[in-house]
């Protein structure tokens, strides 16, 4: 990307500025997309993982919002079917809490209109009895009720990279560990980025027409770098989860609760054999580059959800994983409370020509990358009058891997070549269309074929096609955001981690001294995870609230 100019460079290789890429890309522009870190790295790996309408959004009258969202879950819901599914949730009411059921039931009415009638599965209301016997787990005393309504899930790193492997192949360069350092200037206008390629130090110089700031909770940081007057447009508040045994729960749908500490809405949902429990929203002061969920995060989290699971008791060194990410929202007019600030997103042009995209939502990129890419081409009509292309049908391409949604049929390909149904669901769920090319590495070596750590289903091969395939180039960027494996199964995650590197650096080349560091960087990072126990008292049973 430093060999010639490009039309546009995107600076953030989040959800927002992988939807940018593509959007860009699809319309012929010419596109480059840096991260200073892994794709999807930040606040997009750290998500709640949900595509939904928002129904909490409700209460604040942000009906606009839902409509887009719901929109969205079903768009995405077709072009990514193997990473974004559908997922029932089940939303009890209990007798004096702050959401009585003749609200919620009209709540439930609303969302399935705003969605047009047009989710997976209309709601249902289901009276107590049902109730008991759909979750027998859940606390009996006070329920009234619950609603069973339908949202989705999605594999939020994954969605990342499947977005921005979609941008590359229309076109777009996009380059992972390339930091933007600062912008090009010239008679005031923005021209490009120094870019900094942080695994091996060497500097670059990316020349762009137009340059789009899409990072996230550092937009800001950009922007000052950009113009030290410029007024800051976001307001940061803090997320953070935490991963637990599922039996421990012992739930089947997704639990939406109103936390009885606060009144907050929160979610214990179900990732195969775990659950995890979310989130936090608390205002925060500290850098972006530095943000882990604390004891104080992880004892609310479990005290909310012991308080609707009391067989649960959960206690902190119950929890298997713990993530945490700094929302970029919108700084609002006027002072509310850090859950209460709108999850709209803005587009701002600054004197200098640099355009910034903030807030939003994971659910909501395809719109956001839509809405910047349609400035950009004006942009570069006004600058070169070009024609303006015509808008691409993101919301019909499937992304890589998406191209089939009978997942069925892709899982019966996969038996027919010798893979365990559970395998064969384990790689469709992953890769979709292409888990086919992970199984064709096989073939060509029979040893890939072994899973890599025993009892659970990721193979050898899989290594291979994130390195060769995806853009994984740390032994993080595999273990953490393209395989799981340090949030599904720390102490196995670990134990592989020499082995994953060292299988890394046949691939990458990598020096002795290199796959060292690549280890420890690892350990560091499942350190940080765990830094919360060292905040909370050893006997802490975190109990109802
Ligand atoms: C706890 C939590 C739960 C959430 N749950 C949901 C949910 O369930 N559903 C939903 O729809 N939304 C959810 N969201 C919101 C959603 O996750 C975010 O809106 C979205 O991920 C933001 O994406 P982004 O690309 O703007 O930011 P990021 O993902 O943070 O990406 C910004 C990128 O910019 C890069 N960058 C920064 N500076 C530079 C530089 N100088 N040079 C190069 N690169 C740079 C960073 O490395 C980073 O990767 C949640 C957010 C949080 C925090």
């Amino acid at each position: 990307m430093a060999a010639e100019p490009v039309d546009l460079l995107v600076i953030g290789g989040g959800i927002t500025g992988a939807g940018i890429a593509r959007d860009a890309a699809l319309r012929g522009i010419r596109t480059a997309l840096v991260d200073q870190g892994d794709f999807g790295g930040a606040t997009s790996s750290h998500s709640s993982r949900l595509i939904h309408g928002g129904l909490r959004y409700l209460e604040q009258g942000d009906w606009h919002l839902v409509r887009e969202a719901s929109r969205e879950r079903r768009v995405l819901l077709t072009i990514a079917p193997h990473l974004v599914h559908p997922l029932a949730f089940l939303f009890p009411v209990y007798r004096g809490a702050r959401v009585p059921p003749w609200k919620l039931r009209a709540g439930m009415w609303l969302y399935d209109l705003l969605a047009g009638f047009r989710n997976t599965q209309r709601h249902r209301w289901l009276a107590r009895k049902p109730v008991a016997r759909l979750e027998p787990r859940l606390r009996s005393k006070g329920l009234q009720g619950a609603a069973l309504y339908y949202d989705a899930q999605t594999d939020d790193a994954r969605l990342v990279l499947a977005t921005l492997r979609s941008a590359a192949r229309a076109g777009a360069l996009v380059a992972n560990y390339a930091a933007a350092t600062s912008l090009l200037k010239s008679d005031g206008v923005v021209r490009g980025a120094v870019v900094r390629d942080e695994l091996d130090g060497r500097v670059h110089t990316v020349r762009a027409l137009v340059v789009v700031n899409a990072t996230g909770p550092w937009v800001d940081r950009i922007r000052a770098s950009d113009d030290p007057h410029a007024k800051p447009l976001l307001r940061l508040t803090k997320g953070a989860h935490v991963a637990v045994p599922r039996a421990r729960i012992g739930h089947t749908h997704a639990v939406t609760l109103i936390s009885p500490v606060d009144g907050r809405v929160m979610f214990v949902l179900p990732w195969g054999d775990l659950s995890y429990i979310g989130t936090t929203d608390t205002d925060e002061d500290a850098s972006p580059d530095d943000v882990r969920a604390t004891g104080v995060d992880v004892v609310y989290l479990l005290r909310s959800a012991n308080a609707l699971f009391p067989d649960a008791r959960l206690a902190p060194r119950d929890v298997i994983a713990t993530w945490a990410g700094l929302r970029p929202l919108l700084a609002p007019e006027r002072d509310v409370s850090a859950s209460r600030v709108s999850r709209e997103h803005r587009v701002v042009e600054a004197a200098s020509g640099l355009i910034t995209i903030a807030g939003g939502k994971l659910t909501t990129y395809r719109v956001m990358g839509r809405d910047v890419t349609d400035r950009v081409a004006r942009r570069l009509r006004s600058l070169d009058g070009r024609p303006l292309p015509p808008r691409p049908a993101t919301d019909r391409f499937p992304l890589p891997g998406g191209e089939t949604a009978d997942l069925d049929v892709l899982v019966d390909a996969l038996r027919a070549r010798e893979a365990t149904e559970s395998l064969a669901r384990h790689l469709v769920r992953r890769y979709g269309s292409e888990a086919a090319a992970v199984l064709n590495l096989v073939d060509r070596d029979r040893a890939l074929g072994e899973p890599i750590v025993r009892g659970r289903p990721d193979l050898w091969a899989e290594v291979v096609h994130t390195v060769e395939r995806e853009m994984a180039v740390r032994l993080s960027d595999v273990l953490i955001r393209r395989l799981h494996l340090f949030y599904e199964d720390p102490p196995r995650g670990n134990a592989a981690a020499p082995l994953v590197a060292a299988r890394m650096a046949r691939l990458l080349d990598w020096d002795e001294a290199r796959r060292e560091e690549e280890v420890a960087a690892y350990a560091a990072e499942v350190k940080r995870a765990r830094a919360f126990l060292r905040e909370v008292p050893r006997t802490s049973s975190a109990g109802g609230a």
